[in-house]
């Protein structure tokens, strides 16, 4: 109970002591349609997860770039979208974001399942690390952001990664709610997976990015970009995983938008 208090009070301390401005919030939820279907009291909660977040997490950024507050702030609002209905503790465990200006090399010795390492080089727009930072591009988020580019956005990807992660490597199933069971999760994902998968295999059109196809963490991914950017698609194309996903995330992005 006292626990409860004292957390409830520096939770008020914060949100007081590093406020967002109305006007850049508006400008935010204005010119970013993809927060267009949030109720009001949505917004307002989204707001406070926002400062929150930005207040808990430990921005830096890549040499000779500069990191503005309102560039933290829309990265922040991007990522308490996925975590709207779930609460904070959804990104406890690891603190740090790096932004970088645009896509960036990375080099790394890689081990596979045999043992063997292998010596890995690689341009990535973004990456999440178990228990460790995520890794961001600022130019193709801004670009994914500026204006809805259907089935892609890096921070939602990126993120969804991160709650993936709550129950160890990313496999494609984040730790599911109570009153969600593992079977319908596991048929509508892997039967979805599949059909991604032939269809790439035989070089038919796929009815979503095909780096979905990559393996199941990377499919949770992409299809939580389309949840929230182009949930009419997602419907279409994988209807039970769309509701498995509104059991996560508590949302119903398509039925609000209507
Ligand atoms: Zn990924």
């Amino acid at each position: 109970m006292i626990f409860n208090w004292l957390k409830d009070w520096q939770t008020q301390r914060i949100l007081k002591r590093y406020p967002i401005s109305h006007a850049f919030w508006h400008q935010l939820m204005t010119d970013h349609r993809i927060f267009d279907h949030l109720t009001p009291l949505q917004k307002v909660q989204l707001r406070e997860l926002t400062i929150l977040f930005t207040h808990q997490k430990n921005f830096s950024a890549s040499n000779d770039f500069s990191l503005s507050r309102p560039m933290t702030l829309t990265i922040s609002a991007y990522a308490c979208l996925l975590i709207l209905e779930l609460g904070l503790e959804y990104y406890q465990g690891w603190h740090d974001i790096v932004v970088y200006p645009s896509a960036f090399f990375v080099e790394r010795d890689e081990i596979d399942q045999w043992g063997v390492v292998s010596h890995q080089q690689e341009v990535l727009e973004g990456e999440a690390w178990l228990n460790g930072p995520v890794v961001l591009d600022w130019q193709s988020f801004k670009a994914e952001s500026d204006q809805i580019k259907p089935g892609h956005n890096l921070v939602l990807h990126e993120f969804s990664h991160k709650l993936d992660m709550l129950n160890g490597r990313a496999n494609g199933m984040p730790p599911l709610h109570n009153k969600m069971t593992r079977e319908p999760w596991t048929q509508a994902f892997s039967q979805a997976f599949e059909r991604l998968q032939h269809q790439v295999e035989h070089g038919h059109h796929a009815v979503i990015n095909s780096y979905a196809a990559t393996d199941p963490a990377e499919f949770f991914a992409v299809c939580t970009e389309y949840f929230f950017t182009a949930p009419n698609l997602l419907i279409h194309h994988f209807p039970a995983v769309y509701q498995q996903l509104v059991l996560f995330y508590q949302q119903d992005p398509n039925a609000q938008r209507i």
